[in-house]
C-alpha cells in the first residue's frame, strides 16, 4: 500500500527531501504532496543580492526547479497553501489556500518540516514605511527592485552588518548608491573576532561605505509621502531613500511550538542524526528551522546557511526513501564578499572558545594571495586559533582578496577531521605562483600556531 510524505516548505530543505525521496520511491509506493505558501519553489536566496547588484540578468536565474519540473516529478506541488496546524498524534495537517482561503486537513505517514527561517524585524516607528525592505525571498527583491527603480535619491542606508548587510552593501554600491551600514556591534561581520571584523571595516570604508557601530536604531522616520527619509539612531541620523535591513533571522517554528514538538535554546527543532525530530518517529526536520551539532564545540547551535539545508534534505530524503543517512554536524564554515574582499570563518571564535571552556592560543599572519612577486598579488590576513595543550585546530578566519576565501575550506577540513595545527603545517596542498606563496599563507599560520602552542603549553 502506498504511503503519504507531507512537506512543508517548498525550497532548498522542503524540495531536496522531496526529490530524493521520489528518486528512491515511485507514485505507487510513495505519494508526496508539497505545502509551499509563496509562489516559488527552489529558488536561491543566496543569488538575491548578486540579482539587486546587476551581476545576475533577471530572478529566473535563481530558481533551480519549477514547479512544473517538480509536478513532472510525480510530486503534488501546492502552491500559495499555507500549513497552518500539525497534529502530531492524529499524524495529519491542517492546511489553508491563501486565495480561497478554504482550510483542509490532510494525514501523513511521513511528515517534513522545512519551513526555513523568519527575518528579525524589529517594532520601530516607521519600520513598514515604503522603501523599508527585507531580502528573504525572491518577492522581498523584487519589490527591492522596483523600490530603486523609483527612488528619487541615492542615499541607501544598510541596518546590520551580518554576511547579508554586507552582500547588500556591495549591491548598491554597484547601482551607484551612497550606502551607509549601520550596525549594533563595534565591528562588522560579528561572525568573525572584532579584531578580523575591523580589517573589513576599513577595507569597506575604503571603497567609500560609511560604516558605523555601536549605533542602536530608534526610527525610521517617514517624509510627508509616507517614504523612508532617515534611519534614526541613538547618537545620529542617516538620510534614506531606501533602508535594506539584514538584522538576522530565527527559526520559523510556531507551528513546531504548537504542536508540542522538541525545540532547542535558539528556537530550532531538535533532531537526531538521521534528520528525525526527536522522540517523533516519523516526522522529520532540516535546513533554517533546525538547530545542528557543532562539531568543534559539542553544542547545538543555529546555523541558517544554505549549504546545510540542501544537505538535511537529502538527508531526510534519502532515509524516508528506505535508505539509511546522517548527517553528523558542522563546523561554522562560511564566505562572503564585500566588492573585492572576500570575507571567511570556520570553527571557533576566541568569545565561542571561552564560552566552551578551553583554553587557546591565537596567532595572526600577514601574506598574499598569490607569490609576492606574481602580477596582482594582494594582501590576505589569517587568524587561527588553536587549544592550548593539545595544539588541536580550534578555528580559523580569513580576510583578503581574489582566492582567500575559499581557503578557509582547508581549515574546515581540518577541523573535521579534528587536526592538530603541527599535521596541518604538512598537507600537501596545490602550489603554483599565480595560485599562492610556496608557504600558504594558511599553512604559515598554522606553523605560527605550532610555535604558539610550545611557548604557551
Ligand atoms: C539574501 C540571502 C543570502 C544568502 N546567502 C547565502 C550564502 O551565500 N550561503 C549560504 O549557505 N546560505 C545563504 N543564505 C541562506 C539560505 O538561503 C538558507 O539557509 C536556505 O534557503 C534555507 O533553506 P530552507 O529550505 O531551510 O528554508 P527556506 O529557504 O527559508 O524555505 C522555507 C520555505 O518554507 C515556506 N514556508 C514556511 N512556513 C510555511 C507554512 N506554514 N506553510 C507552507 N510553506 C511554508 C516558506 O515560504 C519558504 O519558501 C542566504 C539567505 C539570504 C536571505
Amino acid at each position: 500500500m502506498s504511503e503519504r510524505l507531507v512537506v512543508i516548505g517548498g525550497d532548498a530543505t522542503g524540495m531536496s527531501a522531496a526529490s530524493q525521496a521520489r528518486r528512491m520511491k515511485d507514485a505507487s509506493a510513495l505519494e508526496i504532496v508539497v505545502f509551499e505558501r509563496g509562489r516559488f519553489t527552489s529558488y536561491s536566496a543566496c543569488g538575491i543580492p548578486y540579482w539587486v547588484g546587476g551581476q545576475v540578468a533577471d530572478r529566473d536565474a535563481l530558481i533551480a526547479r519549477t514547479p512544473e519540473e517538480h509536478r513532472s516529478r510525480d510530486i503534488d506541488l501546492r502552491l500559495h497553501t499555507e500549513v497552518v496546524e500539525i497534529d502530531v498524534d492524529g499524524a495529519r495537517v491542517r492546511y489553508r489556500d491563501r486565495e480561497s482561503g478554504a482550510p483542509a486537513w490532510l494525514s501523513y505517514d511521513h511528515l517534513v518540516i522545512a519551513t526555513g527561517a523568519r527575518p528579525l524585524r524589529p517594532s520601530l516607528p516607521g519600520i513598514d514605511a515604503n522603501g523599508v525592505h527585507g531580502v528573504q525571498a525572491l518577492d522581498d527583491g523584487q519589490a527591492l527592485l522596483e523600490t530603486l527603480e523609483q527612488a528619487r535619491g541615492n542615499r541607501a542606508v544598510v541596518v546590520g552588518a551580518g554576511y547579508i548587510g554586507v552582500e547588500m552593501a556591495e549591491a548598491l554600491i554597484r547601482r551607484g548608491y551612497d550606502v551607509t551600514m549601520v550596525n549594533r556591534g563595534a565591528e562588522p561581520m560579528s561572525t568573525l573576532d572584532p579584531d578580523m571584523g575591523a580589517l573589513v571595516r576599513d577595507a569597506m570604508c575604503g571603497m567609500g561605505i560609511k560604516v558605523v557601530g555601536d549605533a542602536d536604531v530608534s526610527e525610521i522616520r517617514t517624509g510627508d509621502d509616507g517614504r523612508v527619509a532617515a534611519v534614526v539612531t541613538d547618537t545620529a541620523e542617516y538620510p534614506a531613500d531606501v533602508v535594506v535591513l539584514g538584522i538576522g533571522v530565527r527559526p520559523e517554528t510556531d507551528l513546531a511550538r504548537a504542536a508540542g514538538l522538541p525545540l532547542g535554546q535558539r528556537g530550532g527543532l531538535r533532531t537526531d542524526l538521521a534528520m528525525r525530530v526527536r522522540g517523533h518517529e516519523n516526522v522529520w526536520a532540516g535546513g533554517d528551522c533546525v538547530e545542528v551539532l557543532d562539531l568543534v564545540s559539542g553544542r547545538e547551535r543555529h546555523i541558517p546557511l544554505g549549504t546545510h539545508a540542501n544537505k538535511h534534505g537529502q538527508i531526510i530524503g534519502a532515509n524516508i526513501g528506505g535508505g539509511y543517512a546522517v548527517f553528523p554536524g558542522v563546523v561554522g564554515t562560511a564566505v562572503s564578499k564585500v566588492c573585492e574582499l572576500e570575507v571567511a570563518r570556520t570553527g571557533l571564535r576566541e568569545k565561542d572558545a571561552r564560552a566552551a571552556g578551553l583554553q587557546y592560543v591565537t596567532v595572526t599572519v600577514e601574506s598574499t594571495n598569490r607569490a609576492g612577486y606574481y602580477p596582482d598579488a594582494a594582501p590576505m590576513t589569517v587568524k587561527m586559533l588553536a587549544e592550548r595543550f593539545t595544539g588541536r585546530l580550534l578555528g580559523a578566519q580569513i580576510v583578503g582578496q581574489e582566492g582567500a576565501g575559499k581557503r578557509v575550506d582547508i581549515a574546515a577540513v581540518a577541523l573535521t577531521a579534528r587536526m592538530t595545527v603541527e599535521q596541518m603545517t604538512m598537507l600537501d596542498l596545490g602550489y603554483a605562483p599565480p595560485f599562492s606563496p610556496v608557504w600558504d599563507p594558511v599553512l604559515v599560520a598554522a606553523r605560527k600556531a605550532v610555535t604558539a602552542v610550545r611557548e604557551r603549553g
